[in-house]
């Protein structure tokens, strides 16, 4: 078996990487152009950027925020999407640690942070990707390796708050997952409110 720390960096990159490429979902979805090519090219010049000018998170940081050819200032948004990814795979590994569940978490993770991205941008949730991933995301609670409800609810902490007087989660501390898949539960809890109103 991978040591552990190796397998963390591992999912770390991967999450950059997946992170890079829903920067181009989040640019392109909504406009309806294909997300498989042209490669990324920059907005201020259209000049193609090279695959060592593409590397997430390391590329914004060496050429100082900017183009290498025009001096095009670039989004502080891409490197904050690729370090959300990859620190939000690393918790998720954390928390699953090799298993389905973490494929299944991943795959529904990245449907939400494209999401998050395109609705903070054009106030829009794209069919293509809500109406796939509540699909996906209801089959995936029925399976043993899913996120059953009360994971994806604050519920999830309260019974525990109400008899002890503050708020613990079932296995007695906080986890970093926990903590996010709380804060998600609001966001579904906000979610279905706008909805059915
Ligand atoms: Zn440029």
């Amino acid at each position: 078996m991978t040591p552990f720390p190796v397998a963390m960096i591992f999912v770390l990159i991967f999450g950059l990487c997946v992170g890079s490429f829903l920067n181009v979902v989040v640019a392109r979805l909504p406009a309806g152009r294909s997300i498989i090519s042209p490669g990324s090219t920059c907005p201020g010049c259209g000049s193609a950027i090279a695959w060592y000018d593409n590397l997430p998170v390391l590329s914004y940081a060496m050429l100082h925020a900017s183009c290498r050819t025009c001096r095009t200032q670039i989004s502080w948004r891409y490197p904050a999407v690729e370090l959300t990814c990859g620190v939000l795979f690393a918790m998720a590994y954390l928390h699953f640690g090799p298993s389905l569940k973490l494929v299944g978490t991943l795959i529904l993770l990245s449907g939400l942070i494209a999401i998050t991205g395109i609705d903070l941008d054009h106030q829009i949730i794209p069919d293509v990707l809500s109406i796939p991933g509540i699909v996906a995301g209801l089959l995936w609670s029925l399976t043993p390796y899913g996120i059953g409800w009360e994971g994806s609810c604050p519920r999830h902490f309260w019974p525990a708050a109400a008899k002890r007087g503050r708020i613990r989660c079932r296995s007695g501390r906080f986890s970093p997952w926990e903590a996010w898949s709380a804060s998600s539960g609001v966001t579904h809890f906000s979610a279905g409110i706008s909805l059915s109103s």
